[in-house]
């Protein structure tokens, strides 16, 4: 798919996305990173998504990443044999062990290790927030609470307890089940849930091995704290806004934002900026205005991709939610005032001979009428510090590697495609060339850069730049072999 953006958007998928005309309907629309959420539902229908993903993927001939989410040692409550109750301030309501369905007196909350460290008088908050309660008597199997903000209560609702250090292990035995899962359907993305320390990273990219890129979810106080170590151990970071606004003052939460986001784009790495964004179209076909705004906020802020968590999961209006986030974008980043802005927040320059080369390649697409940056890449790493330039042309990343291309699905501006192993200079030239006339990026008449390494297909060899016709016959006459 060609896109006319260069922020990136991430659709979750669920009942309202499990079928192939709206998986590949919101491709269309703009989807270029699909989340299956391990938190809700079964290992079929996780397995079915994936299929009907991949399924897309080859009929539209496109490179579609495929992030699953691990639900991390996140509480939540059992289910309700209604499915929902409304629970009104000044009630009493008691969550314990019992694994019976839920009314409109109690809940299942299936963690032995929250009745263990509860005491009277914490909070319990349930659904991102929304809902309140106050602990008036707890045991090793029960606590007893007061309504404090009342709502509906609805199965499997998350709770957070912000008053009690839970002593939690970052990775739950469903964590671990569901990544060996997930990792051996064939994932490109693994999201943890609740990194509290770096060590949690590396356990779980240990258990993942080279199966997928890790991304951490930055939602607990903690994780703010240890942002800078966490980031040094992962592939990608998502600001997880819901979970991190519940467990924060929400007032903290927008300059957390704009800090990761800086820090994540100095890193190379690509951030996420995730939760609530156009929360009203779960059941709108229309924005609120403050919700354009949040995600045109996100995107002047340079972040490499924009999420849907409900809106495209459970919302009525999937397909519409996603073309905003397009709509958005297109007009954000025609704003001669986000270009002043990201080149603002342009890194300091760096040493390496891949950071001239990309600092270089992006100077000439300054300079002079380039169309397009075309960089070879094997494992990724020159491509993103390609998008870390923010080149006011499109990137387009050649790649041997599969999972290197669909990988990158998740970075700002950075088209993916794959080719065959380098052999001949010449020949890299010619395919990139060809690649950006094939995707319209570029005429005959036009000229682009291409960038590569000797010895080919070695990782970390960038080290020639040409700026090359588009014409083939011209390269084939000038070009040495
Ligand atoms: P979740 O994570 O949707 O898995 O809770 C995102 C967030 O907390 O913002
Ligand atoms: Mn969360």
């Amino acid at each position: 798919m060609r896109r006319n953006r260069n922020v990136k958007i991430v659709a979750t998928m669920g009942p309202a996305s499990s079928t192939y005309e709206i998986i590949r309907a919101l491709h269309e629309a703009g989807a270029d990173v699909f989340r299956l959420n391990m938190s809700h539902g079964t290992h079929e229908e996780i397995a079915e998504r994936h299929r009907i993903i991949r399924q897309v993927e080859r009929d539209l001939d496109s490179t579609i990443a495929i992030l699953a989410d691990l639900q991390g040692p996140k509480l939540r409550v059992g289910a309700f044999a209604n499915g929902s109750e409304d629970l009104v301030e000044g009630a009493s309501f008691r969550m314990d062990l019992d694994p019976a369905e839920g009314d409109a007196n109690r809940v299942n909350l299936p963690h032995p290790e929250i009745f263990a460290v509860l005491e009277p008088g914490a909070s319990l908050l349930v659904n991102d927030g929304k809902i309140r309660l106050r602990v008036d008597e707890c045991g090793e199997d029960f606590a007893n609470c007061t309504v404090t903000v009342g709502g509906t209560i609805s199965n499997r609702k998350g709770v957070n307890v912000p008053d009690v250090v839970l002593p939690v292990a970052a990775l739950s035995d469903k964590d671990r089940t569901d990544l060996d899962f997930v990792c051996d359907l064939g994932i490109d993305w693994l999201a943890l849930s609740f990194v509290q320390r770096p060590e949690d990273v590396e356990e779980a990219r240990t258990l993942a091995g080279n199966r997928a890129a890790i991304l951490s979810k930055i939602e607990k106080p903690a994780a703010v704290k240890a942002f800078d170590a966490i980031l040094a151990v992962s592939d990608g970071i998502m600001v997880a806004r819901g979970d991190l606004g519940v467990e924060l003052p929400v007032q903290n939460v927008p300059p957390i934002q704009k800090r990761l986001t800086r820090k994540c784009r100095s890193a190379a790495k690509p951030v996420i900026v995730a939760t609530q964004m156009l929360e009203s179209m779960i059941e709108s076909p229309m924005p609120t205005r403050a919700e354009v705004s949040d995600v045109a906020t996100a995107i002047y802020e340079g972040a490499d991709a924009i999420m849907l968590s409900a809106e495209s999961a459970a919302g009525s209006f999937p397909i519409e939610a996603v073309t905003t986030m397009n709509n958005v974008a297109i007009e954000v980043e025609s704003d001669p005032l986000y270009r002043q802005i990201i080149d603002a927040q342009r890194a300091a320059k760096r040493e390496s001979v891949a950071d001239a080369i990309v600092a270089a390649a992006r100077e000439i697409t300054e300079t002079t009428d380039i169309k397009a940056i075309c960089c070879y890449t094997q494992t990724g790493t020159t491509a993103l510090l390609v998008a870390r330039e923010r080149p006011p042309v499109p990137i387009l990343a050649l790649s041997s590697q599969q999972g290197t291309a669909r990988r990158l699905a998740l970075s700002w501006g950075t088209k993916c495609v794959q080719t065959a192993e380098l052999d001949r200079f010449k020949s890299a030239v010619v395919n990139a060339a060809r690649a950006a006339r094939a995707l319209g990026y570029a005429g005959p008449e036009d000229q682009i850069v291409v960038t590569a390494g000797v010895p080919f297909n070695t990782t970390g060899t960038t080290n020639i730049l040409r700026v090359a016709p588009c014409d083939e016959r011209l390269i084939y006459n000038t070009d040495p072999e």
